[in-house]
């Protein structure tokens, strides 16, 4: 029977949510399809004669385009049998089983994926909706139907120039409970880890394709700091040309200090790290487990051991004032990191999924609508409407920039004139930001799709 997985977007990686369950598919006799929306059209002949379709929500970027797709699936093929799965399925079960899904999975999904797709070709009863967070075995990942690696996002090094990109994950899930992150409502605390031969033998294939930098993009590379050694030294002992990055909390590079080391030798190239604020009120409020203090500590303990930090940032949340805001471009500006953060992190606006933690937060209510079934999340406005005015300016010119590949420092210094629109504007800080490697995608996941990707479909 034919199968199609589908993605719908993932920030430029070649998914690994649909290289492990094609797979985990093949090995069970199933003749696998693979549709990246990312990089290619929703093609009619995959679609056609599957006897079932699995879309992998790994975003909520992902998630709306899924919604845009399915009735355009279900018109070419209405007999297939529609699955959902990845972090963003179970919180939308409602909508997505309305929309048809016969199947929701979430966590470790890969053996409900089987079981679905052999009770559709033995004719038997669907099993129910579930989310696994059992430990799985997973399998080398079948990367063979994707498109190929030179499509996705590149490493861009300071000088412009470019290498070609391996994506791996080593672990799924995450210890951690941040209250406004998506994982937790589905991990709850836990993450589950990937045997390091498959790491290593996944890389080596796209090594052998031209990859020479990896990108992992577990949610926290060091959740298992042993298992990451374990990753680092079987990388450098296989690749020791190839270099990485990955994705590090700050209070884990702070606690961990003595992994940083290691990692520039194995040639970490730079860690994104989800700071968010520099308000401790709000960093309590997210319960993300560091202070601004700390922030600048991992910072300076990174750049002792020459990894650069991509910090990415929820600047526009119910707590923020005009006055914060500046704050946060001055305190960037003043530690040299604006050559290190994507313009686009300095207009994202706190997203809060159904299920989010961050309805916990006592009186959180007050603060936001009902749910948008269109926007998938609670609206909110600020109390001062001057903030989503300065916002949405923000978002603008953080969007043109992107669309005509200015440099970070002029788009930075536009949203800082922004900024103090109305008052007069200082000067910026005299720091010089040194150019730091970073992926052509920048990392965000919870933008509204944009026309061309709605037009892949
Ligand atoms: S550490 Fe990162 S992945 Fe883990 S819960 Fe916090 S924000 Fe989410």
């Amino acid at each position: 029977m034919k199968v199609t997985l589908i993605s719908p977007y993932e920030i430029g990686r070649q998914p690994f949510g649909l290289a492990q369950p094609a797979a985990w598919l093949d090995r069970a006799g199933f003749d696998v399809w693979c549709i990246d929306l990312a990089q290619e059209r929703l093609s009619r002949d995959r679609i056609e004669g599957a006897g079932m379709i699995a879309l992998y929500l790994a975003m909520h970027t992902a998630t709306r385009i899924a919604v845009e797709a399915i009735p355009k699936i279900r018109e070419i093929n209405p007999g297939a049998t529609l699955v959902v799965y990845g972090l963003y399925a179970p919180m939308n079960r409602e909508l997505f089983e309305e929309l048809g899904a016969a199947a929701v999975l979430g966590g470790e999904s890969e053996p409900d994926i089987v079981a679905v797709a052999q009770a559709v070709r033995d004719g038997t009863e669907i099993p129910a909706s579930v989310t696994r967070l059992e430990k799985i075995d997973f399998v080398m990942p079948d990367r063979r139907a994707l498109p190929p690696l030179e499509r996705y996002a590149d490493l861009i090094l300071p000088d412009n120039s470019r290498k070609m990109v391996a994506f791996a994950e080593a672990t799924r899930g995450c210890k951690h409970l941040c209250r406004h992150c998506p994982v937790v409502p589905v991990y709850e605390g836990k993450f589950r880890v990937v045997p390091v031969d498959i790491i290593i033998d996944d890389i080596s294939g796209q090594v052998q394709r031209g990859a020479t930098h990896v990108s992992f993009g577990d949610p926290d590379f060091l959740n298992g700091p042993g298992h990451a050694r374990r990753v680092i030294k079987a990388l450098k002992e296989r690749h020791p040309q190839i270099t990485f990055d990955a994705t590090v909390k700050v209070e884990h590079i702070i606690k961990h200090a003595d992994m940083l080391p290691v990692m520039a030798d194995a040639g970490c190239l730079f860690l994104t790290t989800a700071v968010e604020s520099v308000d401790d009120d709000v960093l309590r409020k997210l319960d993300k487990g560091h202070t601004r203090q700390e922030f600048e500590l991992a910072l300076e303990s990174l750049r002792e051991v020459g990894i650069a930090m991509a910090p990415t940032f929820v600047p526009f949340n119910p707590w923020t004032t005009i006055d914060g805001y500046r704050e946060l471009l001055e305190r960037i500006s003043s530690l040299g990191l604006v050559e290190a953060v994507a313009p686009v992190q300095l207009s994202i606006r706190l997203l809060i999924p159904k299920g989010s933690w961050m309805l916990r937060i006592d009186g959180f209510e007050e603060l936001i609508k009902p749910f948008d079934e269109t926007m998938l999340g609670y609206p909110w406005d600020h109390q001062d409407p001057a903030v989503d005015a300065l916002q949405q300016r923000v978002m603008t010119i953080a969007m043109h920039g992107e669309d005509n590949k200015r440099a970070r420092a002029d788009v930075f210094a536009d949203i800082w004139r922004e900024a103090h629109a109305g008052v007069s504007v200082p000067p910026l800080p005299d720091v010089v930001s040194e150019r730091v490697p970073s992926l052509s995608e920048p990392w965000y996941c919870c933008a509204e799709p944009t026309e061309m990707q709605l037009q892949a479909i």
